[in-house]
């Protein structure tokens, strides 16, 4: 399988280009930012250059696009990661022009648009009532302020395949009015990783895992993060974080560490492709 992307849940990455601005909490430690610092040629913030590519980059997901034709399998393609495609900005109408023109190109890619500006989802792309089937359209919801405002909107969307990226999760969910049933498909929890990483409760992602089996949404999880739950009696002697709940301790112990168990199960559900 072709894999050019280090997060697990995607086979490929693509980015029509870099740059950013902040829009929320979530966006506090963005890791894109600092990627774009060290590598160059993107700003963040209103104002800040946004970095552009050629024709070969652009050229890449024609070649996933025939790999995967040929292998008679489909291949998940993250969009983007060191931006948003829905960053409302007059010199990024011709590059997600181009985007859509790739999209309808490389029918055996689902397209993963995942977006913390939702509420420009419809109006900025072409489809109308009639999403195609290899676009699966998220939101991230890091907290209860934060799902209230974006779920809304993306079920106002019909997009074939709803989803939630739920990383870095801050706070907990309450999604039972906010989710109707088969609105969402699926959701990705995760915590912080990085300098200055903002701890999750355990409890937090018990009540999404939770939720997702009753509402049979696919449920991953992806990382810890930074941080993790210290359990045993020597581990909660090394936590130098507690929740106010008391119950839940907290260890840095780095992302390689933390791993992705929770409750000592990982969880990697994916929803049905449309296509
Ligand atoms: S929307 Fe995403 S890429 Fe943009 S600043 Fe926030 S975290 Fe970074």
């Amino acid at each position: 399988m072709g894999k050019n992307s280090h997060i697990e849940w995607t086979h490929h990455t693509f980015n029509p280009w870099w740059g950013c601005a902040k829009v929320s909490p979530a966006c506090k430690h963005c890791y894109a930012e600092a990627l774009a610092r060290r590598f160059g040629g993107a700003e963040w913030g209103t104002r800040g250059a946004r970095r552009f590519f050629g024709d070969a980059h652009w050229a890449e997901p024609l070649k996933w696009n025939k790999e995967a034709a040929t292998a008679g399998v489909r291949y998940r393609v993250f969009c983007a990661s060191m931006a948003d495609v829905y960053e409302d900005r007059a010199d990024l109408v011709t590059e997600r022009a181009k985007l859509w023109k790739l999209i309808s190109q490389t029918p055996a890619l689902d397209w993963l648009l995942l977006t913390k500006r939702p509420e420009n989802a419809q109006r900025m792309s072409p489809y109308g009532a009639d999403w195609p089937e290899n676009v699966w359209l998220g939101t991230s919801v890091e907290d209860q302020e934060w799902a209230e405002k974006r779920i809304p909107l993306i079920n106002a969307v019909p997009a074939k395949v709803r989803f939630l990226s739920c990383e870095p999760l801050l706070g907990p969910l309450d999604l039972s009015a906010l989710s109707k049933k088969g609105s969402i498909h699926w959701i990705i929890a995760g915590g912080e990783s990085g300098p200055g990483s903002r701890p999750m409760n355990p409890s937090w992602v018990r009540g999404l895992r939770d939720y997702c089996a009753k509402q049979k949404i696919a449920f991953h999880f992806k990382q810890w993060g930074h941080w993790a739950p210290a359990t045993s009696k020597s581990a909660r002697a090394q936590a130098s974080f507690t929740f106010e709940d008391e119950e839940h301790a907290m260890r840095p112990l780095g992302k390689a560490l933390s791993g992705r168990k929770l409750d000592g199960q990982t969880h990697d559900d994916f929803p049905a492709s449309a296509a």
